[in-house]
């Protein structure tokens, strides 16, 4: 039996799934050291997941039990490319498995995209879980309409906690300051824009299902767009497709609008067009372009600008039209599809380097969709682990002092324990936990633990 040593770049599903997959393998076996950017792990469960999607959150407690085996390290607050180089962790592990994700955003290409007011949902998504890039994010929420434009689960999410009853969010996770932002917020009316009909919605049942369980809020959908969209038309249809329009027509009959405070709007079939500034350079409206659906030969069912326009006045456009990738310092990329190159997880033309995730496959799939995708990778790196020379135990515990060395504020496993549990007791008397949203905060708070041990 040998031993090998693999640096996991990220510590979300990803890295996690990938991580416990390598840690259960008997020969070689195999130790892990997670190298994060952030003092705290856990990726998008932590600062993606939706705050009233609590449940979904707790497969943080399977990752804490991965982080608990005797031959995984984290090492947090250090990040890939500036505190560690590619090249470095080469020199001393045996392999490297990139799963950072996609941090970035896809653009709509339009004019006033950039205007003050329009914003990335991935940027608005990170602010109001607290994600430390995003605490002092601006986010304008004084016009009664915003408008999400895409038809996936993040908009939903996005559209969801805008218009969700505050009193209901201060039971969550959500930052204190974007509490407090959407507690004082004067938006009333989120239309989010799909830009083909409800069988293309890439939204998932689950999702569709909670706009008709949120308290004071009608949620309208037009029930033209269903005619024709019965269940004896479409049973050739992919299930989520049949049950996502049970769900649409379960919202239109039984949750006729009453003129509650608040609305969400979700519209097929409109693409933006242009967003327009109002006298002050801020978003002022955004301008609908009305498609046609048309059907390829191909059977892909395409948008087509039929010439009509609308135009909403709003203060707030968010584009929730997928993530996308960031390429790593001296690490191949994929440039049009925001990708490592690889091929079931091995990295083409790489040295001894692995990816998982998003970065592996493109920004899809939900939480689970990891725990296959890492499996694969694993067994990638493991096929060329095992041809691996034996690692000296001494040598894998020493690689921690040269970590420390390189960056002093490095924040181990016991730290981030530190931290979890200060950001639960903080929340003790009806939140699940109060986040730090700040680097600075994070590491006052394992320095007093430090000194306490
Ligand atoms: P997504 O599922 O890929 O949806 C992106 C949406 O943007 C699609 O409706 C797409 O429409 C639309 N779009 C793309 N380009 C557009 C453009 N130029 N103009 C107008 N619309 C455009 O991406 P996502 O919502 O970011 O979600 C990413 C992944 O995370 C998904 O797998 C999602 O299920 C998952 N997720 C899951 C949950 C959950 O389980 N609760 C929550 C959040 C995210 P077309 O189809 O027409 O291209």
């Amino acid at each position: 039996m040998t031993r090998a040593c693999v640096a996991v770049i990220g510590s979300g599903p990803a890295a996690f799934y990938a991580t416990a997959a390598l840690l259960r393998a008997e020969d070689p076996l195999v130790h892990v050291d997670v190298y994060e950017k952030l003092p705290t792990p856990w990726g998008l469960v932590r600062s993606g997941v939706a705050p009233d999607h609590p449940k979904i959150k707790n497969v943080g407690a399977t990752f804490a039990k991965t982080a608990d085996h005797e031959r995984f390290r984290f090492f947090g607050n250090v990040e890939f490319g500036r505190d560690v180089s590619r090249a470095e962790l080469l020199e001393r592990y045996d392999a490297i498995v990139y799963a950072v994700g996609a941090k970035s955003d896809n653009h709509l290409g339009i004019p006033g995209e950039d205007l003050p007011g329009s914003i990335a949902a991935t940027d608005f998504v990170g602010w109001y879980n607290g994600h430390p890039d995003f605490r002092d994010f601006a986010v304008d929420l004084s016009s009664e309409r915003a408008v999400v434009i895409g038809a996936g689960n993040v908009a939903l999410d996005v559209a969801r906690m805008l218009v969700t009853d505050t009193e209901v969010l201060a039971g969550t996770d959500t930052a204190d300051h974007a509490l407090a932002a959407l507690q004082a917020s004067k938006v009333r009316e989120v239309v989010v824009v799909a830009r083909r009909g409800p069988v293309q919605g890439a939204f998932t049942t689950q999702e569709l299902r909670e706009l008709g369980e949120l308290d004071d809020v009608d949620c309208v959908l037009d029930p033209a767009d269903l005619v024709g969209l019965t269940p004896d038309a479409l049973t050739d249809a992919p299930h989520t497709v049949r049950t996502n329009l049970e769900a649409m027509r379960r919202l239109v009959a039984d949750h006729p609008p009453t003129g509650r405070p608040r609305r969400l709007v979700l519209r097929f079939a409109r693409s933006p067009i242009e967003i327009r500034p109002d006298a002050a350079g801020h978003v002022g409206e955004i301008v609908l372009g009305h498609n046609d659906l048309v059907t390829g030969d191909d059977g892909t069912v395409r948008a087509q600008d039929n010439g009509l326009r609308e135009t909403l006045s709003t203060g707030l456009v968010i584009r929730a039209v997928g993530y996308r990738g960031v390429a790593l310092p001296e690490v191949a990329f994929d440039q049009r599809r925001g990708v490592i190159p690889n091929s079931a997880g091995r990295v083409i033309g790489g040295d001894r380097e692995y990816v998982a995730g998003w970065i592996k496959r493109g920004p899809s799939g939900v939480i689970g969709t990891n725990r296959k995708d890492g499996q694969e990778t694993a067994e990638a790196a493991l096929a060329e682990l095992a041809h691996r020379p034996d690692r000296d135990p001494a040598a894998i515990a020493g690689l921690a002092d040269w970590v420390r060395q390189r960056c002093p504020d490095v924040v181990e496993e016991l730290d981030w324990r530190a931290i979890d549990r200060h950001e639960i007791a903080s929340g003790a008397g009806g939140r699940p936990r109060v986040k730090l949203c700040t680097v600075a905060e994070m590491l006052d708070v394992v320095g007093t633990a430090r000194a306490g041990r």
